[in-house]
């Protein structure tokens, strides 16, 4: 039965992989057709996709609360406390690297230099909500005033075509539109910060937590249930996502011209990131070349890429790290957090584009201004929710700190959303690989927790 089951599971991350594939080249054959598709059309073709995307969706909350909470709330308070703080270590510090990269590249290849006469330098909107507001609203958002409403949406905030630009940021972003289409999420650093205090909580109270611990096992256990039900949707979702997506946006030739060294740059970036940088980090704390975990992983990627979402690719994640035989307890800390916080990818393409914007408009930055980008296009990336394209609006941050207009995303807007699944696979592989790292790590203090529970001892 579990050969047949390593049999379904290869098969599938085949037929995904030719879902992407085949999603692409299908879009770019009825791009190239002389039909004019209409956004009936597009809706028409992309509905198996939206039922998929629904479906993934819709598992993210009960799974997020009910992992995370049941997770901690498993073991002991300070090896809770350790997990949490190898993963944070994990976090930042590739964060920190992909901004580095990102900032080093555009320097280096400045993809921005010498189209300076073709974008007008005449930028009179103003913003109406501070980088510092924004940042504020990042902690606000941790603390949610009521946790049923932080499932839902919550703020508006838009990003208008430049005629009539207005830019409100409220991070996380929780709804948003584009190019007039609203994007919508939840507030999912609040529910990560309630379901930790509620894990620590329950496994401080012992006995007398089992029953609520017992549920969210339970809940968590139905949900890995479902969501194994719904991954084999993922071929046929993923290749109507991408169908839909190709046909709906301005052809790539168009825009190359000013838009494709940047393009390229960001792709560098990426894929120094992903395959170089973390390679290195993972090597030097497992002693293993993180490589043979990536191919395992990509059912994962396909979807990352497919969706545009590591919140909606989350389900699947935690599944592939499950049979990859991670510890359950790390994988569903270090996932969805990862999912919420860690975006590598988004880091390195916020401060690449921001300097690249910068390069366009001929704006001189000082050494000052490059560690404002880095400060602030880390705290972007944390910031951006796990949804497509979140990251190119908490880019108005990382431009107010440059002295740039809000509108001036709308420059990157046509490449946007081919980088936006690029990053976005990268951020869903640097959680998975931090969960595996974190999971060496910390495998002899979980055995040993494993031995104490087993013989009957209580929690620390
Ligand atoms: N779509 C990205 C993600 O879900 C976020 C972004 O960079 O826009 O990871």
């Amino acid at each position: 039965k579990e050969r047949r089951s390593v049999l379904g599971e290869n098969l599938l991350t085949i037929v995904t992989i030719i879902g992407v594939v085949g999603g692409t080249i299908f879009g770019l054959i009825l791009k190239k057709s002389d039909q004019k598709w209409t956004q009936r059309d597009i809706m028409y073709i992309q509905y198996p996709g939206d039922l998929f995307l629904r479906m993934l969706k819709c598992l993210i909350v009960p799974l997020l609360v009910s992992s995370i909470t049941s997770a901690i709330g498993a073991l002991d308070l300070s090896l809770s406390k350790r997990i949490a703080l190898r993963s944070i270590i994990y976090y930042f510090t590739t964060t920190i690297c992909a901004v580095i990269l990102g900032i080093l590249l555009v320097t280096v290849f400045k993809p921005g230099k010498g189209y300076q006469t073709e974008v007008q330098n005449d930028a009179k909107v103003t913003r109406d909500v501070l980088t510092a507001d924004t940042l504020l609203d990042l902690v606000r958002n941790l603390f949610p005033p009521n946790i049923i409403q932080a499932t839902m949406f919550q703020y508006r905030t838009q990003l208008e075509p430049p005629e009539n630009a207005t830019a409100r940021v409220v991070v996380p972003l929780t709804e948003f539109k584009i190019k007039g289409e609203w994007r919508e999420g939840m507030n999912v650093l609040g529910l990560v910060m309630f379901s930790v205090v509620l894990g620590a909580t329950i496994g401080k109270m012992r006995e007398r937590g089992k029953p609520i611990q017992d549920f969210l096992v339970s809940l968590s256990e139905a949900m890995m249930i479902i969501t194994r039900w719904v991954i084999w949707l993922s071929p046929i979702g993923v290749f109507f996502l991408i169908t839909a997506k190709i046909l709906e946006m301005d052809s790539l030739a168009d825009v190359i011209g000013k838009l494709g060294k940047y393009f390229i740059t960001v792709m560098f970036g990426l894929f120094v990131h992903g395959f170089g940088t973390i390679a290195v980090i993972f090597y030097i704390t497992v002693r293993k070349l993180p490589y043979g975990f990536v191919f395992k992983m990509s059912q994962v990627l396909a979807t990352a890429f497919g969706t545009g979402s590591s919140s909606a690719t989350m389900p699947i994640t935690i599944n592939c790290l499950d049979n990859m035989g991670i510890d359950p307890r790390v994988t569903r800390f270090v996932v969805p957090v990862g999912a919420t916080i860690n975006m590598d990818g988004t880091a390195l393409y916020e401060a690449v584009a921001a300097l690249f914007i910068a390069q366009l408009r001929n704006i001189q930055l000082t050494f000052g201004h490059i560690v404002a980008v880095s400060v602030t296009a880390t705290a972007a990336s944390i910031g951006a929710a796990g949804i497509p394209q979140a990251g190119l609006i908490t880019m108005v941050m990382v431009l107010d700190t440059v002295g740039l207009p809000a509108e001036d995303v709308t420059i990157i807007i046509a490449v946007d959303w081919l980088l936006d699944r690029f990053r976005t696979t990268i951020n869903v592989m640097c959680d998975a690989l931090g969960t595996i790292l974190v999971d060496h790590l910390s495998k002899g203090e979980l055995s040993a927790t494993n031995a104490r529970l087993e013989s009957g001892e209580p929690h620390e």
